[in-house]
Parts: C-alpha cells; sequence; structure tokens
C-alpha cells in the first residue's frame, strides 16, 4: 500500500468519462497501461513530487443504479474502447470501487438529467440536508479508507445555466441553501459540500459547481482549492491552438464554424436546448479573447446514437490575407471523448495534491489549459496555458 492515501470522488461515477478514468487508473496501478494522453508524465512533471498512481483510492456519487462493471462493460460491448477480457482481470478492483458509490442528487438539474435517475435517491431533502448527507459520505470515505486528501471531481452530466444572479459572498450563499426556492443546482451543492469540509474540488463540466465566487470564498475559508471549468478535449483545443496563429500571423478570421456529432449520452443529455445552451457558451467564447475581436461564430452539437463515444468536430475557417484576399483553413478531429478526457481527469487529481502540499488554496489557475472556461483568468492561448502549468511545476 502506498503510504499517502488519496481519495477521488467522481460526482457521475457509471458515465463514460468516470468509467475510462477507473478503469485507467486500475491500469496505471497494475502497470500496465503506456502513458500516452497523461500530461503529468511528461518530463516537466517528472520530479516534482507528483503522488505515484497507486496512492489514488476511488469512491463517487450517482444517479443511476446497476454494478459499475456493468457500466464499464458498456464502454467495451457500445465503443469497443476496452476490450471485454482486459475489463474481466480487474472485476474485484471495480467491485471494490462499487461500494465506495453512493447515490448523488438531482436538485435543479432540469427534466432531461433527472429523467436519467433511476438510482433509489433520497426525497424532500432541503438543499442544507443534501450539502450534510453528501458531506457524510466524504467524511465516511476519508475516515475508512484512511485518507489523507479528498479531491471531488464533478463529471456529471451537463446541467441548464442558472438564471438567477446568485450572491456573491459567502454568508448569502449560505442562506439560500435554507430557501425554498434556492436556484442552487447539485453540481454547486456538492461543491458546498465538498470545499465546506476542506476537501478539494475540480468541475470537468460546463455546470456551475464552484464557479460562484462565493464558493471561492468558502475554498479559502478552509483552506482549500478548487478549478474549472469544462475539460478541453478536442475542438476547443485545436481553436485554442489555431487561434492563437491567425492572431500572430494578423490573418484576420472572419468567421469560424464549429459543427460537432456525437452519440453517447452526454450527447444525449446536450440534445436538451436547455442543457446545450451551457456548452455552446464553454466552446464559443475563448476565440474572441484570443483574437481580440469577435469574427462571426457558430457552434452545433448534434446527437447522432449511432456514433456512440466517437465524436467527429468539422471546423470551417474563413480568414483574410495580405490585400484582403479570402482563404480558408478547415479541419476535422475525430476522437473517442472518453478516452481524450479521463487521462486529464487523472492528471488534475495529481496537480491538485501536489497544489494542497504546497500549501496553496483557492483557485488552481495553473490549471488553465486542461479547461475550456478557466476560472479567473482570460488567458486561453494553449501554448502560454501549458507555459503557466510548467512553471508552476517550478515554483515559479
Ligand atoms: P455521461 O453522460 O457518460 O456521464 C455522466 C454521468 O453523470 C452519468 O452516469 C449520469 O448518470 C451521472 N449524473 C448525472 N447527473 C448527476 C448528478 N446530479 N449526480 C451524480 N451523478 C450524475 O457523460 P460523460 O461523457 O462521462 O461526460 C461527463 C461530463 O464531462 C459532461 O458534463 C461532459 O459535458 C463533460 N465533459 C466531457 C468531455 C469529454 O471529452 N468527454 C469534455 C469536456 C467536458
Amino acid at each position: 500500500m502506498a503510504e499517502t492515501r488519496i481519495g477521488i470522488d467522481l460526482i457521475g461515477a457509471k458515465g463514460g468519462v468516470a468509467t475510462t478514468a477507473i478503469l485507467g487508473l486500475t491500469l496505471l496501478q497494475d502497470g500496465l497501461m503506456p502513458r500516452n494522453g497523461l500530461v503529468s508524465e511528461l518530463p516537466p512533471f517528472r520530479e516534482i513530487g507528483l503522488p505515484d498512481w497507486e496512492s489514488f483510492v476511488v469512491a463517487g456519487h450517482e444517479i443511476r443504479r446497476g454494478p459499475l462493471l456493468e457500466h464499464v462493460q458498456w464502454l467495451s460491448a457500445k465503443d469497443h474502447i476496452i476490450s471485454r477480457d482486459l475489463i474481466e482481470q480487474f472485476r474485484d478492483e471495480l467491485d471494490a470501487i462499487d461500494r465506495h458509490i453512493r447515490p448523488g442528487t438531482i436538485f435543479n438539474v432540469g427534466p432531461t438529467i433527472a429523467s436519467l435517475a433511476d438510482m433509489d435517491l433520497p426525497h424532500d431533502e432541503t438543499p442544507r440536508q443534501i450539502v450534510e448527507r453528501l458531506r457524510a459520505d466524504f467524511e465516511q470515505f476519508v475516515h475508512t479508507e484512511q485518507l489523507e486528501h479528498l479531491v471531488v471531481v464533478n463529471v456529471a452530466s451537463t446541467e441548464p445555466p442558472v438564471a438567477d444572479a446568485l450572491p456573491t459572498t459567502w454568508a448569502d450563499m449560505d442562506r439560500l441553501l435554507d430557501d425554498p426556492h434556492c436556484p442552487l443546482p447539485a453540481s454547486t451543492l456538492y461543491a458546498i459540500a465538498a470545499l465546506g469540509a476542506g476537501h478539494s474540488y475540480l468541475n470537468f463540466t460546463p455546470s456551475p459547481g464552484s464557479a460562484p465566487a462565493a464558493l471561492d470564498e468558502l475554498a479559502r475559508q478552509n483552506n482549500t482549492r478548487h478549478y474549472g471549468c469544462d475539460g478541453k478535449t478536442g475542438e476547443t483545443l485545436m481553436k485554442s491552438v489555431l487561434a492563437p496563429m491567425f492572431a500572430r500571423r494578423n490573418l484576420r478570421v472572419l468567421s469560424w464554424v464549429g459543427n460537432n456529432i456525437f452519440g453517447n449520452m452526454d450527447g444525449r443529455v446536450l440534445d436538451d436546448p436547455a442543457n446545450k445552451q451551457a456548452k455552446i457558451a464553454s466552446k464559443d467564447h475563448l476565440i474572441g479573447y484570443i483574437l481580440g475581436y469577435r469574427p462571426k461564430t457558430l457552434v452545433s452539437i448534434e446527437y447522432l446514437p449511432d456514433l456512440g463515444d466517437w465524436k467527429t468536430a468539422w471546423d470551417h475557417i474563413h480568414f483574410s490575407g495580405f490585400l484582403g484576399v479570402p482563404m480558408t483553413l478547415q479541419f476535422i478531429w475525430q476522437g473517442c471523448d472518453s478516452i481524450l478526457a479521463a487521462p486529464l481527469v487523472l492528471d488534475l487529481v495529481r496537480f491538485t495534491d501536489l497544489a494542497r502540499r504546497r500549501g496553496e488554496t483557492g483557485l488552481m489557475t495553473f490549471l488553465a489549459s486542461f479547461f475550456k472556461s478557466p476560472y479567473g483568468i482570460s488567458e486561453h492561448r494553449f501554448d502560454q496555458q501549458c507555459r503557466m502549468l510548467e512553471d508552476w511545476a517550478q515554483g515559479k
């Protein structure tokens, strides 16, 4: 057993990203996996004291029933990501993690996510009671596994945006937990439960999570840390690499259209226009930040069940060069969504643990390169964001 034990509580533990991260971590712990796709395995991060893969213990929260093993097997059956034989080898490890998966909450998640919930979830809880229950789950995990540090990671379905303006101080936000019309969604209740108890929190989704300023205050009060939001894994990663090129060559972008098609359960949830709104905003806004002006942009996300976890993004960029001559760049990105996302989740947890050992609290802006909408900064250029991570790694 590794000396340090670090817990990961995955909110949305039976989804595509979570199950791929769980299986990937199990394979890493067994020494069976190449390190491709893992940023934290790159040379600048090898000697900085990141925790070993063996240090991690996984738990989670969910709203769908069914053994974890079945949800992992679904990856193999439907999307042909991982061989069934390999999954069978880790049956015992997956069953052990399954015993740590607790019922979550569907408070203010909207009808599309609520319709997925077939687990026996507690009824009629106030937001404060939900937070207390989640907090008790976290404490039990920490206690039974003797954890030195717990990182709660939101990889649950994307919630619709919150319409109401939220309080900016923790005192006012805290009062909302007793308000019968509390507008806070589940993702923010999980974040409050985690940060209020001094655990770290990461939001891999575009849901509100710990975005409200009041939660940063809560994190600092409790000497803990958080960051998000919305993992940058594919089409938006390409945008953050290519847009700086247009800016630096003074090529004026006239329009940038991104079409995304995929068929996993995330796609099914994003097919609801309310849930889709949060994702589109997160995929669209960085172009204007990077270029310094706003060309015409359009992002579409279409759900095609037959494509499963295999996403295709086709981007059409129309730009104007010397003498005003118009030209075009097009790219097609074809990737497996969970395979792109899962290693980033594992990297994020490793970096977060080092931030804890360095005594850092509040927003972890050095993690910006991992997110489409990084909290608290407007630096969206991928190269600059990577430099921020490398500088942080060297203690600069
Ligand atoms: P998924 O639909 O496969 O999994 C989501 C899981 O969350 C499901 O098991 C669902 O039952 C569970 N869930 C939903 N609401 C919950 C709640 N309130 N409490 C607990 N569990 C809940 O989706 P996915 O492909 O795994 O993606 C997960 C999240 O990560 C999505 O929000 C997605 O937008 C985001 N994300 C994914 C990628 C990627 O490349 N895959 C990139 C960036 C962001």
